[in-house]
């Protein structure tokens, strides 16, 4: 269990974590990895496969892609400029490799997209090679897009030295795997599930950096409803799909009673239409499921006495991340691997998660907050339409919002005692994904994607 609350949610750009900030960070540690040879080469090539290749261009692979070669960096990237650095290295046919060095790049020729090839390790795969001038690779590497952003190469040993985390496993003081563990321990530490996560983060990072860190995420969240509140237009990709949270905040803002539903609808909706047009999000544990967490995190602060103060902010977080962590253990996150389940399903489980501890739930019933926010989302398949994060994922986020907020109040109506533990639950979810058939799992192969196709 090597996973730290800033990797569930980390500060990025639209419109998916495993296509958009996977595969920029997969480009540019390439380029950090191989710097002393790219002098030698004449050209990068970049290899798309899988979910990638079918999806990657309405997910913005193209783009991330070529800024992580650039250099850039998800959570610094201003999103604002990205279309001119686009148009830049397309017009020119030139890259500038991590801002240091240009070499040769045609998009047709250098970035090719296997629709028709998966690697064997994991759906989400990139391949990049330099080349010199006698056509001799130069160096070649393997990545896989994991999902939430995070990426692996063929070693996860090599996976967990690049991370800094190797042989940290033991320092921390809470290690747990399973739900049943993390329940042990806050029964037998006496502690509640935020405890015991901070306990772990502290590994890392001082009580002050994880305190400032998590309030930054919550700012950006906050920035990125406020921002989709107040666009209009259309989302890019050519679908058309009008914005619609600007007009819902001018109704909702007049009307006379406010009505805590609708604002969850606005909230969740702004989040993931920022997100569609490629704007700075908070990866929650996805992209596609950005607007679960920040839409129930701004229900409690606009509707219970005294909002989200920092205090609440950190317990929020850190319990939901918990939950975050253990289907990241025992299942998965990447809709590549299971559909959308490991996406809007768990960012559903961590908010319920997150607000039963708010509103004062035992352990138990945290638990069965979490437990509940998935059991009604198993077998959520994958299938945007067009390959674009818009519909059905916009408004599935409305759906996973309103369901965490139920979850957490039909927990918090019990004792905690339930038939169907969150471990089974994390089970079953990660087996109904391996027997879902590969159309349903981000490849636009299947459901709304073929019976609404694209204009
Ligand atoms: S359908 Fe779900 S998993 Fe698929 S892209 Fe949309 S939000 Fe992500």
């Amino acid at each position: 269990m090597n996973v730290s609350v800033f990797d569930l949610f980390s500060i990025g750009i639209g419109p998916s974590s495993s296509h958009t900030v996977g595969p920029m960070r997969a480009a540019r540690r390439f380029c950090i990895e191989f710097e002393n040879l790219i002098s030698q080469a004449v050209f990068i090539k970049a290899e798309l496969f899988g979910s990638l290749a079918l999806t990657g261009k309405g997910h913005g692979t193209d783009m991330a892609v070529l800024m992580g070669l650039s250099g850039y960096e998800p959570q610094s990237i201003d999103p604002d400029q990205v279309p001119r650095l686009m148009g830049e290295i397309i017009s020119q046919g030139k890259i500038k490799l991590l801002e240091k060095f240009f070499l040769n790049f045609n998009t047709q020729d250098h970035l090719i997209f296997h629709s028709d090839k998966t690697l064997d390790r994991h759906s989400n795969g990139l391949i990049f090679s330099l080349i010199d001038s006698a056509g001799k690779i130069l160096a070649t590497k393997t990545y896989y897009s994991i999902g939430g952003g995070f990426v692996i190469t063929d070693t996860d040993q090599e996976f967990l030295k690049d991370k800094n985390l190797e042989n940290q496993t033991n320092k921390i003081p809470y290690f747990f795997k399973s739900a049943q563990d993390l329940l042990a321990i806050c029964s037998e530490k006496k502690l509640n599930i935020s405890d015991v996560m901070l306990a772990n983060e502290k590994t890392w990072r001082s009580e002050l950096e994880i305190e400032q860190g998590l309030i930054k995420i919550w700012q950006v969240m906050e920035a990125c409803i406020k921002k989709g509140s107040q666009t209009d237009g259309i989302l890019p990709g050519g679908l058309k799909v009008k914005r619609r949270a600007h007009q819902l905040f001018l109704k909702l803002a007049c009307a006379p009673k406010k009505d805590e539903m609708n604002w969850i609808n606005l909230f969740a909706i702004a989040v993931n239409e920022e997100n569609a047009a490629g704007g700075r999000v908070v990866t929650a544990p996805t992209n596609g499921a950005a607007g679960i967490i920040p839409a129930v995190m701004k229900y409690f602060d606009e509707f219970e006495p005294g909002g989200m103060t920092p205090e609440r902010v950190k317990i929020f977080m850190l319990t939901a991340a918990a939950v975050g962590i253990l289907f990241k253990e025992g299942a998965s996150i990447s809709a590549a691997e299971v559909g959308c389940q490991g996406e809007v399903g768990v960012a559903c489980s961590m908010a319920a998660a997150g607000l039963a501890a708010l509103w004062g739930g035992t352990v138990a019933q945290i638990e069965n907050a979490a437990e509940i926010g998935m059991e009604h989302h198993l077998g959520l398949t994958c299938d945007p339409i067009g390959g674009l994060v818009q519909i059905p994922c916009i408004e599935r986020n409305t759906m996973g919002a309103i369901q965490a907020v139920n979850s957490a109040k039909l927990a918090l109506l019990g004792d905690g005692t339930h038939l169907v533990s969150l471990d089974m639950v994390i089970k079953t979810m990660r087996e109904t994904g391996h027997d879902m058939a590969s159309k349903y799992k981000e490849t636009a192969l299947g459901g709304l994607a073929v019976n609404m196709p694209a204009c």
